[in-house]
Parts: C-alpha cells; structure tokens; sequence
C-alpha cells in the first residue's frame, strides 16, 4: 500500500485530535515576540486596530481564527505541482485529501460541478480564464472600471487590457447595467469573453441575460463573484454557476476565507473546450497549472476548505442576511439624510455614494472617516472627472457590521456617526481638510465603543485577550 493510499484509508475517527497545531501556534507567536519584537508588535497593533474600527470597506470581510490557522499550518511546507493523485512531487498524500476536502465543499456549496481551488487570487483565477480560452489581440467584453467593473475585466491599466482587446460597457442613466448596451457592443465587436459582475455595484447582475447574449455571439460567460460570493452561497444573490461557463471569485471578500481564489463550472464542465482540446473544465484545470500558475498554496487551499465549511452553516446564512438587511439600512439611513445614493439604494452588501453637492471629494471623506475609526474607500461615480486617488464618491460595505451582528438599529447609529463626520468636515482643497477636534473625539469614542460592544466573532475582545493573544 502507498502512503497516499494508506493516508486516503484512514477514517476521520481514527484520527486522534492532535494538540500539535496548537501547540506549534502559541510556541511560534513566542518566538515571534522574542526574536522579532519589531514585528510582532506591528502584528499587534495591527490586531489592535481591527478590533477598534468599524471596516466598512466592501471588498474585506474578517476571516475566523480558524481558517488563519490552516492559512498559517505547517502544510504550507508542502510542495505539490499538479493536482491530487498527479502531482510533481513526492510527500502530498495529506495535502491531496485536503484539496480533495476543498474541491468537494466548494462543488456542493454552489451546486456546482467543477471546482478549482488553487488560484492565488481572483485576479488569478479570471487570468487563468483567460489564458486558457484566448489568443493575444482577442476580444473582452467587461464593465467600464469607472462604471464598477474590475482592473481584470479589461482595463487598460492591467494585462488583460494589454494583451487582449478590451471593449467597455456601462451603466444607463439610473446607474444599472445597460443590458441593450452590453447587447449592441457585442454584436458589434464579437467578443471571445464577456465578463459580468463588478467590484462597485450594488444591484442583482441578471447573469441569465448575459448568457442570452453571450449565446447569442458565441462568447465564452465569466461570472466573476469576487464581491458577492457570500450572497450567491446563500442562496440571497441569483446564482451564475449554471449560467456561467465560469464562475470566478475570490476568497477573502464575503467568504470570510484566505487570500485566494476559485474557479466554479456548473452545466457546461463537459461541454467540449474548442479546438478539440477535451472538455472546458479539463482546459480550465490545465489553465490554472501549469499554464497560469506554479506550485499552489498548500495552507490558503487547507484555509479555503474551512471557510467553504463555514458558509455552508446556518451561522453563515445568519451573517448573509444581515448583510442585505445592514447595507439596505445605511442606504435607506443614507438617502433620508439627503445624500445621494447611487441607484436609490442596494440589492446586495454594497451602498454607493456620489459625494457631489457635499463639497467633499472621496479621498477627503475617507480620511476623516479614517481619523474617527470608520473605514470606507474612495470610489469613482459614472462620469467622474477626478482623478482615481481623488474620486467623487465613496463605497461603504456591510460585511464587517453583519460580522460584529450588527441589526438596522446599529446601523443607524453608524449612519448617524458618518453624517456627523461628513457635515463637520472642512475641506481645504481636493485632498486636505480640517475637522473639529471636539467631533473627532467625540466620533472616535463611540466607535470605539460600539466596537468594544459588538466584538468580531472569536477575535480576542479586551486588552488582557488580546495581551495573551498576541
Ligand atoms: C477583488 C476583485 C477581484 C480580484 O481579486 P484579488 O483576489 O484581489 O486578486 C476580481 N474581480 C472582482 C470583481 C473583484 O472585486
């Protein structure tokens, strides 16, 4: 018998629980503080800071302890070119079940039928699309970045604006995907790809129009849910993964897991890849290695397995739905205090401001908002004239309020919290302001407060926690 066969025999129950991990993890954080004081007090202020502001940045969410610790085992000294049973080197046998572990809760959480854990990112993950289905010079069709789409749908400022032909679509005059748009430009420019789903965009993506389209030209569907993915687990965001040919996301936004990314496939994973190369999700497993990547990350897929658990639990469908119902709270909260909220509102964990009127820029709003505790980001509005270190709007998310168990009743008080900071600010130019220290003080201690109140989940909540923890 091999040892991957003999590893593979091994059932679950017969698997002593092993303080090894644990005990590795408290004799490293020592060492840490021992040999590197310098760095492991940045790594505590680090956790200090998380634990003390309200991140409301859409694109974070706040991974459990638990999957930082597979992020962080020891498995990550495995080396492992190729897949489980196929692999470059000798010493997977554990690391293949583990893949395997991922791989399977990834295909049952979506209903999907092909799943892809190694990408590095999201980014990966729709590079690896790519290089997989395209010749250089050939056509994407993606969301203008200015309108919400991603660097990687086709931007000019990333490769896959470079090396393909990227060609834009954008929003109508309500701030939603102009569908008839999105047609017109792809008869016109018979893309090879065309990518839906965004990075600021706060409505429902109708994925089974673009499939419509996409059938239509004969284009490839990527449904990149980088954003979404935790809505689309469950089951409060239509799903692509039948719609799509691919489905791509990453894994540290709503999933609540490592840095990293996925592949999805649903019904077309045995429909045939072109040019006779086998089926599409045989291409796409070729794509992400050896064609797009190296060795995978043996501790980001162990970390992705555990987030994939976690989001298929009742806890997980707990936190989705505050999610929906905190960001619809600050939109609402948002628009009756006379702000303008771009689409009227949210269908997902995302509200989008367009600052103009208030005098402020975004960069100026983020960092008074910054100074008081409350973490959002800048964000282009459609038609923004300013540059992007600049912006005219900002993007506020719900993830990390749904993480705290945040009801509408503290998101309004959030929203009360960000007014008083908006209408206190002075700004000196584009990118300098003034605040009133008083409304400084104020904002930062019932932040702080409220954050102290509404702990993250399993993160230590006191000094003296977090003194033991890190
Ligand atoms: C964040 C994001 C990505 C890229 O993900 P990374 O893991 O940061 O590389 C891709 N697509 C969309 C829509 C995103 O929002």
């Amino acid at each position: 018998m091999t040892i991957r066969s003999a590893v593979h025999a091994l059932p679950d129950t017969l698997m002593p629980p092993d303080p090894g991990p644990a005990r590795m993890a408290t004799a490293a954080a020592a060492e840490l503080a021992a040999a590197d004081p310098q760095l492991y007090r940045l790594l505590a202020a680090d956790l200090r800071a998380q634990n003390g502001t309200l991140a409301l940045v859409a694109s974070t969410s706040v991974a459990p302890p638990s999957v930082l610790a597979c992020a962080g085992a020891a498995l990550s000294n495995i080396t492992a070119e190729g897949y489980p049973g196929a692999r470059f080197h000798a010493g997977c046998g554990v690391l293949d079940r583990i893949e395997e572990l991922a791989v399977e809760r990834a295909t049952a959480l979506f209903g999907a039928r092909y799943a892809n854990v190694q990408p590095h990112s999201g980014s990966a993950a729709n590079l690896c699309v790519y290089f997989g289905l395209l010749q250089p010079g050939d056509t994407i069709l993606g969301m203008d970045l200015d309108a919400g789409g991603h660097l990687t749908h086709g931007s000019r400022a990333s490769v896959t604006g470079r090396y393909f032909r990227p060609v834009a679509y954008g929003l109508d005059a309500d701030g939603l995907i102009d569908h008839a748009e999105v047609a017109a430009l792809a008869r016109e420019h018979r893309p090879r790809i065309i990518v839906a789903g965004a990075s600021a965009y706060p409505r429902t993506v109708d994925f089974g129009r673009f499939r419509e389209i996409a059938d239509e030209v004969g284009a490839y569907l990527l449904a990149d849910i980088s954003h979404i993915a935790g809505l689309v687990a469950a089951g409060l965001h239509p799903s692509p993964v039948d719609h799509a040919h691919f489905t791509t996301t990453s894994t540290y936004k709503q999933l609540c897991g490592p840095r990293g990314g996925l592949i999805l496939m649903g019904r077309d994973a045995d429909a045939p890849a072109p040019g006779g190369r086998g089926t599409l999700s045989g291409l796409m497993q070729r794509s992400v290695f050896p064609l797009g990547q190296g060795t995978p990350n043996p501790g980001a897929i162990a970390a992705k397995a555990r987030a994939l658990q976690f989001a298929a639990t009742a806890e997980f469908r707990g936190f989705a739905g505050r999610v929906v119902a905190d960001a619809a709270a600050m939109a609402g909260g948002l628009a009756d205090l006379g702000y303008r909220v771009l689409t009227g509102g949210t269908d997902n964990h995302m509200v989008l401001l367009d600052l103009e009127g208030t005098g402020l820029t975004g960069t100026v709003a983020e960092q008074a908002l910054e100074s008081c505790g409350i973490l959002v980001n800048k964000n282009r509005v459609p038609g923004d004239t300013r540059p992007p270190m600049v912006c005219s709007g900002l993007r506020i998310g719900a993830n990390g309020m749904a993480l705290r168990r945040f009801t509408p009743a503290e998101v309004g008080y959030c929203t009360e919290l960000l007014d008083t900071v908006l209408g206190a600010v002075r700004p000196l130019s584009d990118t300098e302001y003034e605040l009133p220290e008083g409304v400084r003080r104020r904002v930062g201690a019932a932040v702080a407060e409220l954050c102290a109140d509404y702990p993250l989940p399993g993160y230590p909540a006191d000094e003296a926690e977090l003194a033991e923890a890190v």
